[in-house]
């Protein structure tokens, strides 16, 4: 779905859509979209000057991505109301491709307008944790033989404590 800035000049567009897992491409192989992705709002035209347009609604969809300690997947669900503002491509804003504008997160467009699915792509991303974990507590791979502690001890720290009895052992012998 494609706002152009002509069209939003007449009046403001809602949107009410139900987008399929693969439609959207996040960019990301680690990133993951599991289930449909459900968004509803409208988009407007702020500024008739500066060609400024405003997407916003909410947005829910559940995301899934590599746990950042055990590498299973990490569940990472958006359930949220969104706001963000597009200005044409411009000469001075060179090739940043978002700046702060307070609340609402500010991008740019080319070609006459924003893509519905491009904003749902940056919000949804702007949404996933720093800390991506398959749950809180998750105990991570052992850095010895990789397995992952989620699922049980394995026998590197306990074989590392028979070694010092071991050594213990020999002393003494
Ligand atoms: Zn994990
Ligand atoms: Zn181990």
């Amino acid at each position: 779905m494609f706002f152009h800035i002509r069209e939003l000049e007449v009046r403001p567009v809602a949107f009410d859509v139900q987008i399929p897992s693969g439609a959207i491409d996040f960019l990301d192989p680690k990133i993951h979209q599991s289930g449909v992705l459900r968004a509803k709002g409208r988009a407007e035209l702020v500024s008739s000057s500066l060609d400024e347009i405003r997407v916003k609604g909410h947005l829910t969809v559940e995301m899934v991505t590599d746990c950042d300690r055990c590498l299973e997947p990490a569940a990472c669900p958006v359930d949220s109301d969104f706001e963000l503002l597009y200005r044409p491509v411009a000469d001075g804003y060179g090739d940043e491709k978002a700046i702060d504008a307070g609340e609402a997160e500010m991008g740019f467009y080319e070609g006459g307008g924003v893509e519905l699915n491009d904003v749902l792509r940056e919000f949804v991303l702007l949404s996933l944790p720093m800390q991506r974990l398959c749950r809180a507590d998750c105990k991570g791979m052992c850095p010895v033989c990789g397995k992952n502690r989620n699922l049980g001890e394995c026998r590197c720290q306990l074989e590392t404590a028979d070694d010092r009895w071991a050594a213990l052992k020999s002393i003494r012998n």
